[in-house]
C-alpha cells in the first residue's frame, strides 16, 4: 500500500483546478496523467528576458519585456491570417503584436487602443517591419511582467500553452507533502543538494544543476534499490538444483562447435542451475552472436533432471521462429516442443496445456500467453527470456513464480548496453556476454545515401532482387521509420512506400506492419521466409529476431531518425548467411552534425558494444539540462550524462541501505519507500512484504 501521504499526488490531472476533459487530453498524451507526472515535467530550458525602455535598445531575436500602447487593429482580409495589433513604444517606434488562429479573438480585449501594456516576447523582424508573435504576457501597468523575467520552457502537446502548464505545475507542486530524507547522509552533505520538496520547486525555477542532480539522484536510488530488492528476494526463495547428467546434449548433431564465448557461457549457466537458489543471469550477445543454440543447452539441462524449461518471447513472429529452430535442433534428443501463443485457441490448445500438466511437454516457447493463469506446468524449472528489455526481465521474474519452487531464469538480450547502463538496468545480475561472433560471418557493406536518390536505390534492389530475371536473385529488407508519435500515420507511409514499391516489383514484395491481422503477417512472413517473396517492406516489427540468411540487402529509410542501437538491431537481420551483405542507410537532406558523426560511426564499425559506448556519448554531451526520454534508458528525470555520472554512488547508496540498515526496516529504510513508490518502483517494496 501506498503510503498515505503519497495519494495526493497519484490523483488523476484532473483533480486540479481548471482541469477538464479538454484539457486532460493534451496532459496525457505528454504522459501527464498523475499530478505527480506534472511537479516530475521540469523544464526544457529557461527564457531570459531583458526589461528595455523602447526598441532601438532591444535587437532581433531577442527576448524582452517593454512598455507598449496599443494605437491600430489589423485583421487580415483572409481568414486564415493573422491579426495585428500596432503599438507604439516610448520613443515612438512601432511593433506589431501578431496572433494567429483562435488567440485573435482575446487579443482586442488584452490590448485596449491608447492603454500602456507591459509586453513580453520574443522580438522578431517581419518584412520592414519589427513585430512580437503570441506574446509571452500582456499585463496592464503594475503587473507581474518585472517579476518574471526568468521563465521555464516546457515541453507541450497541441492544446497547451506555457502559462497554462506552469500554471497546473504551480498547482502541482503545492500539494508536495514534505517527507522524511532516504539519500545517505554523508553524501547528502557532501553534495549540499536541497531537499526533496525544495528541489522540486527549484528546478521549476531557474537552471540548478544541484536540484537537477538531486531529482536525477532519487530516481537512479530508486531504481537500483529496487533492483536489489528484487534480487535479495529471489536469493531468499528456494529453488531446485538441477544436475543434468548430459545424455540429451550428447545426443544434438549441430553442424558446427561452440565458440569460445558460448562454451563459457553454458558453462556458467551449468553452475548456476546445480545450486538451489534460482538462477538470475543475463545473457548478452549481439544479434547474430548465437544465444539459441546457448538457451537449447540450458534447457535440455532442464530436461535432463527430469523438469520443464520454457522460451517466453516478446512477439508472435519471433516466438514461432523460435520454436521451429528449436524443433530442428533439438529433434535428435527426442523432446517434445511445444509452441503456444495468444492465437491458439480451443482444442490445440487444451492439448497444449495438458501436455504441460503432465509433463508430456518438455519444452514450450510461446509468448506471454505461457503464464497465463490458466497454464499451468508440472514442473517448471528455467525460464528463459528473450530480448526483454529493462524491467521487463525483473517483472518477468515475478510472473515466472508458477512453479512450487522458483524457476531459474536466463534473460536473453542483443542490446549491446555500454556498462553503465547495464547496472542500470539489470543491477546486479550475473552477466555472460557472448563477446565473439561465431566464424565465417561476412562484414556487411554499410553506406550512407541521400534520401534524394531514391530512384538510383529502387534500381538497385532492382538488381539486387533479379526482378528483370526468372528465378535468380537475392533477397532484401526495406524498413520503413515509425518516426511520428503516431502508429497510423507512420503505417500510412508504410503502405505508401509499399504500394510505390508494389507497382515496380508486383508480387515480389509483401508488408509487414503492426497493425496487420496476425494471420495476414505471418502469411506475408511467410512468404518472404520461404523465398517466394523477394522485398519485405516493415515497419520496426522486425527489429527483434527475424532470421533469413537469404535476405543480403537492408535498406532504411530515414535512418538519422532511429537510435543507433536501433539501426544496429536492423542491420543485424542481413549477414546472416556466407554471400555479402550490404545496407543502405537514406538519410534526409537536414542532418545535423551529430546525425552526421552518429550515421558515419554506423558506415565504420559492425560492433554492437562500441556502437552504444560511442552512442552514450554522442547524445551525453549535448543535453545537460535535457530531460528527454533516451528511449534506451528507465529513466525519465536522469539524463544520460546524470546517468553516468551519479548512478554508481547511488548504486552505492543502495547497497548501503541493504546491508547496513537492514533493507527498508531502518529509519533511512522507512524513507525509501516513500521514494520506491514515488518512482513506482514499489514493486520492489511487494517483496519485502511477501518475504
Ligand atoms: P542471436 O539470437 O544471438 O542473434 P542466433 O542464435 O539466431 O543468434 O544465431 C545466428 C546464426 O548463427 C544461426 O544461424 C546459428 O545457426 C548460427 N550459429 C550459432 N552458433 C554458431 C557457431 N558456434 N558456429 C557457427 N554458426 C553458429
Ligand atoms: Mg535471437
Amino acid at each position: 500500500m501506498r503510503p498515505e501521504a503519497l495519494n495526493p499526488l497519484f490523483v488523476e490531472t484532473d483533480a486540479l483546478d481548471g482541469v477538464g476533459p479538454k484539457l486532460k487530453k493534451p496532459l496525457d498524451k505528454l504522459g501527464l496523467t498523475r499530478v505527480r507526472d506534472l511537479a516530475y515535467h521540469l523544464p526544457e530550458r529557461f527564457v531570459t528576458r531583458r526589461v528595455v525602455d523602447n526598441l532601438d535598445e532591444a535587437s532581433e531575436g531577442e527576448q524582452i519585456v517593454i512598455a507598449l500602447t496599443p494605437t491600430e487593429y489589423r485583421s487580415s482580409r483572409n481568414q486564415r491570417g493573422p491579426y495585428r495589433v500596432l503599438a507604439q513604444d516610448a520613443a515612438g517606434n512601432i511593433c506589431a503584436l501578431t496572433y494567429f488562429g483562435r488567440a485573435s479573438f482575446t487579443a482586442k480585449k488584452l490590448l485596449p487602443v491608447g492603454e500602456k501594456r507591459w509586453v513580453s516576447g520574443k522580438l522578431e523582424r517581419y518584412g520592414d517591419m519589427l513585430q512580437i508573435v503570441h506574446p509571452d504576457h500582456v499585463e496592464e501597468e503594475g503587473g507581474d511582467a518585472l517579476g518574471r523575467l526568468n521563465e521555464p520552457v516546457y515541453a507541450l502537446s497541441e492544446g497547451l500553452t506555457q502559462p497554462r502548464v506552469a500554471a497546473l505545475v504551480a498547482q502541482a507542486l503545492e500539494r508536495l507533502p514534505g517527507l522524511p530524507e532516504w539519500i545517505e547522509p554523508r553524501q547528502f552533505e557532501k553534495e549540499g543538494w536541497p531537499n526533496w520538496r525544495d528541489a522540486l520547486h527549484l528546478a521549476h525555477k531557474g537552471e540548478n544543476q544541484g536540484a537537477r542532480d538531486r531529482l536525477a539522484y532519487d530516481e537512479l536510488l530508486a531504481n537500483s534499490l529496487a533492483l536489489m530488492l528484487v534480487r535479495a528476494d529471489n536469493r531468499r526463495r528456494k529453488g531446485q538444483a538441477l544436475n543434468g547428467d548430459g545424455h540429451l546434449r550428447d545426443r544434438l548433431q549441430l553442424p558446427y562447435s561452440l565458440t569460445g564465448a558460448q562454451a563459457r557461457s553454458v558453462r556458467e549457466i551449468e553452475g548456476d542451475l546445480a545450486q538451489e537458489a534460482p538462477m538470475l543471469r543475463l545473457l548478452q550477445g549481439d544479434v547474430g552472436a548465437g544465444k539459441t543454440v546457448v538457451a537449447l543447452y540450458a534447457m535440455l539441462m532442464a530436461n535432463e533432471a527430469g523438469k520443464q524449461a520454457a522460451l517466453l518471447a516478446p512477439t508472435e513472429i519471433l516466438a514461432r521462429q523460435h520454436y521451429e529452430t528449436l524443433r530442428q535442433m533439438a529433434a535428435p534428443t527426442g523432446i517434445e516442443v511445444a509452441l503456444l501463443t495468444g492465437r491458439d485457441k480451443g482444442k490445440t490448445r487444451e492439448s497444449i496445456l495438458m501436455g504441460l500438466m503432465d509433463g508430456s511437454i518438455d519444452v514450450v516457447v510461446g509468448t506471454h500467453a505461457i503464464f497465463q493463469d490458466s497454464v499451468s506446468y508440472k514442473d517448471l524449472a528455467l525460464v528463459v527470456i528473450d530480448e526483454q528489455h529493462r524491467f521487463g526481465v525483473q517483472q518477468r521474474l515475478q510472473l515466472a513464480s508458477k512453479g512450487r519452487a522458483a524457476p531459474h531464469t536466463l534473460a536473453m538480450t542483443a542490446t549491446p548496453i555500454p556498462r553503465t547502463l547495464t547496472l542500470a538496468q539489470y543491477g546486479d545480475m550475473d552477466v555472460s556476454r557472448l563477446d565473439e561472433m561465431p566464424p565465417g560471418r561476412q562484414p556487411i557493406d554499410t553506406v550512407v545515401v541521400s534520401q534524394d536518390r531514391m530512384e538510383d536505390v529502387v534500381a538497385g534492389v532492382a538488381r539486387h532482387i533479379g526482378a528483370n530475371e526468372k528465378g535468380g536473385g537475392q533477397q532484401a529488407y526495406w524498413v520503413c521509420p515509425m518516426v511520428r508519435d503516431n502508429e497510423t500515420a507512420d503505417i500510412a507511409a508504410a503502405e505508401e512506400r509499399y504500394a510505390m514499391l508494389k507497382e515496380r516489383f508486383g508480387d515480389d514484395v509483401v508488408l509487414v506492419h503492426g497493425q496487420l491481422k496476425p494471420e495476414a503477417k505471418d502469411a506475408a512472413m511467410e512468404r518472404f521466409a520461404s523465398g517466394q517473396a523477394k522485398l519485405l517492406v516493415a515497419t520496426t516489427v522486425i527489429e527483434v529476431g527475424v532470421d533469413v540468411p537469404a535476405a543480403t540487402l537492408m535498406v532504411i529509410e530515414q535512418a538519422e531518425r532511429f537510435g543507433l542501437a536501433q539501426l544496429h538491431q536492423l542491420r543485424g537481420r542481413v549477414g546472416r548467411g556466407s554471400e555479402k551483405s550490404v545496407c543502405l542507410l537514406l538519410r534526409g537532406s537536414a542532418l545535423s552534425e551529430t546525425g552526421r558523426k552518429r550515421l558515419a560511426l554506423m558506415r565504420e564499425t559492425q560492433d554492437g558494444f562500441r556502437i552504444a559506448e560511442e552512442d552514450l556519448e554522442l547524445r551525453g554531451g549535448g543535453e545537460l539540462l535535457g530531460t528527454r526520454q533516451s528511449g534506451d534508458t528507465p529513466f525519465n528525470v536522469a539524463n544520460l550524462e546524470q546517468i553516468t555520472r551519479l548512478l554508481p554512488a547511488a548504486h552505492d547508496d543502495a547497497r548501503l541501505l541493504m546491508d547496513r540498515d537492514g533493507g527498508l526496516a531502518s529509519e533511512r529504510g522507512e524513507a525509501a519507500r516513500y521514494l520506491l513508490y514515488l518512482f513506482e518502483r514499489d514493486w520492489g517494496v511487494q517483496l519485502l512484504r511477501g518475504g
